[in-house]
């Protein structure tokens, strides 16, 4: 019987399990991770093609049933099964990653496998479609989004091919592809917190202009903050009036309709939101319930111009993340950055 919850769909077809192994371009010498091996039929093909499989089962009914596949046979000592949560384990070196993913894990498991600090070599993934197509969408494509983007900072991302429903039992409800994950060497020396917290203010209207994007109110007391505990950390006095210390101003009407607006940012997943988005909004729906408005003062003006300045400097003012490749948001995030302006 299948549990519901653990993305059980078994591939069946065995032509799909050999070219999933086969794109892994495995070498006898490799320590490969195998991500839910369910009961097993990737894993025996990966078995007579490496070193070592580090399989990572979080169904105990799936690992013993595993365990009973590979018993008395010669690969049983190159197989080590970790029960548990992916997501949640500390995982040792391997070379390659190959998994018929879990779906509801996906995201998750894409950003551990960037993250570690001893990256693969290579990953072959199976995914559903429309994840697949968002992790190789270029810029300008429908489907171009914050995962796009990070993903291919830190690898190269390219399309295998596409898997129908009917090779899983049970079919799952959508369509699957495979891509193959390949991260970049040397890895980019960029920060990856930074990198992302840019791109989740960018891609909060990626079909914005970049300008009114960072025109938006709530954008623009994010950075504030982040650019006060900045010069609080390095120790940069701020020169403030009274509108920093108690905003004791009366808001216009089209501010209170944009602060409307942003809080009810339909269609964006909680998880994409900037850091500290909804600590701002509650301050802001606070200081408007006493009948003044925050962030006004000198530091939110200086703020003001310095956006302005990286704007100008790197001419993307009106270009908008949809279309924006990785040279410029690169440069983006060093103008910002110069500009003592960060987003972690
Ligand atoms: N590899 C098998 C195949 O292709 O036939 C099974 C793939 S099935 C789509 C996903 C497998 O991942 C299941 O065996 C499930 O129990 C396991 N699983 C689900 N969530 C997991 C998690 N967070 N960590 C590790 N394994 C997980």
């Amino acid at each position: 019987k299948m549990n519901k919850d653990y993305g059980q769909h078994i591939l069946i077809n065995p032509g799909i399990v050999d070219r999933i192994v086969d794109k892994a371009a495995l070498k006898q010498s490799d320590t490969v991770l195998e991500v839910g091996p369910g009961t097993g039929n990737l894993t025996m093909k990966i078995l007579d093609n490496a070193r070592k499989v580090i399989a990572v089962e979080m169904d105990p009914r799936m690992a013993a049933e595993l365990t009973k596949r590979v018993q008395g046979k010669p690969v049983e000592r190159k197989l080590e099964i970790m029960l548990g949560d992916v997501i949640k384990t500390d995982l040792p070196y391997f070379d390659v990653c190959i998994s018929n993913t879990p779906y509801q894990i996906s995201s998750p498991l894409v950003f551990k496998l960037l993250a570690l600090p001893n990256p693969p070599r290579m990953c072959v993934l199976m995914f559903q479609k429309e994840f697949a197509d968002r992790l190789t969408a270029q810029p300008g494509d429908a489907f171009y989004s914050r995962l796009s983007a990070n993903v291919q900072m830190w690898s190269k991302v390219t399309h295998v091919m596409k898997v129908g429903k009917g090779n899983f039992k049970p079919p799952p409800q959508v369509e699957s592809a495979v891509v193959k994950i390949e991260p970049k060497v040397p890895r980019p020396t960029v920060s990856y917190e930074e990198w992302d917290g840019m791109l989740r203010i960018l891609f909060i209207r990626k079909n914005k202009t970049i300008s009114a994007v960072f025109g938006l109110s709530t954008v623009q007391a994010l950075i504030e903050r982040n650019y006060r505990t900045w010069c609080a950390q390095n120790e940069i006095p701020l020169e403030t009036d009274e509108a920093d210390n108690d905003g004791d101003v009366a808001m216009g009407g089209e501010e209170e309709a944009e602060v409307e607006a942003m809080e009810g940012l339909e269609g964006i997943d909680d998880d994409d939101l900037p850091k500290g988005y909804h600590e701002i909004m509650n301050e802001t729906r606070s200081a408007k319930k006493q009948g003044k408005r925050k962030y006004r003062g000198k530091v939110a003006e200086l703020v003001r111009s310095k956006v302005k300045k990286v704007l100008e400097e790197t001419d993307l003012a009106n270009r908008r993340a949809a279309k924006c490749d990785q040279g410029d948001f690169l440069s983006l995030l060093y103008s910002f950055n110069k500009e003592g302006i960060h987003f972690t």
